[in-house]
């Protein structure tokens, strides 16, 4: 079975990238799974244990890293996050393309560790934009939309390292466009390392 991809998604908070991400994943159930993260965060009113992540105490989540549980993990804002990596290793071998929604310092480590992941960042059509948003979200103090608002300052100096960058203006066409991007990037020659390798041992019959 031809093993899943690896594919990246971050932006900025308040972008809408875990609602465009919730959308492409139930749209496309048999190409896509997402993975749960662990947090040290408190919970949102409406998130649930293990579906939105794995809320962890600090204690709890550096026990993880000591025993190597995680693919790779961040501090944001104050908290620590990071990705169990049994389910990703797990559902690429079981052909499933795996969905990491994580900022960009994660998504660096995932890069520097496997060279065909596909990273693609959403933005939002403007800062201003971002900000109605996150205030219209409603799930942060005035403090922690500020901390979140500079911190994307800081983020969007990284853009450039990623594959793909999408503009997350219409819902409806951005999970389109995200979809027809990761199908194409299974074709690019950087996710098709083997097949051109079998292909080059192949042809070393006919001198
Ligand atoms: P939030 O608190 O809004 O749920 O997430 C804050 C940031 O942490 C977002 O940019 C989100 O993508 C990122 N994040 C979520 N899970 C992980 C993870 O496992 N690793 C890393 N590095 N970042 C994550």
């Amino acid at each position: 079975m031809k093993k899943g991809q690896l594919i990246v998604i971050s932006g900025f908070a308040g972008t809408g990238k875990g609602t465009l991400v919730k959308l492409l994943t139930s749209r496309y159930e048999k190409d896509y799974i997402l993975s749960v993260s662990a947090t040290t965060r408190q919970p949102r009113s409406g998130e649930r244990e293990g579906i939105e992540y794995f809320f962890k105490t600090v204690d709890e989540f550096e026990e993880m890293i000591r025993n190597d549980e995680l693919l790779e993990y961040a501090k944001f804002v104050d908290n620590y996050y990071g990705t169990p990596a049994s389910f990703v290793k797990e559902w690429r071998e079981a052909g499933r393309n795996v969905i990491l929604e994580i900022e960009i310092q994660g998504a660096l480590k995932i890069k520097e560790k496997y060279e065909d992941t596909v990273l693609i960042f959403v933005v939002p059509p403007s800062a201003e934009e971002l900000k109605a948003r996150l205030i219209k979200r409603g799930t942060e103090t005035e403090e922690v939309i500020d901390k979140r608002l500079k911190r994307a300052g800081e983020e969007s100096e990284g853009i450039e390292k990623y594959d793909y960058v999408l503009v997350n203006d219409d819902l409806e066409t951005c999970v389109e466009e995200l979809h027809q991007v990761i199908c194409a990037s299974a074709h690019s020659t950087k996710t098709q390392g083997e097949l051109i390798e079998r292909l080059r041992q192949e042809l070393k019959v006919f001198g």
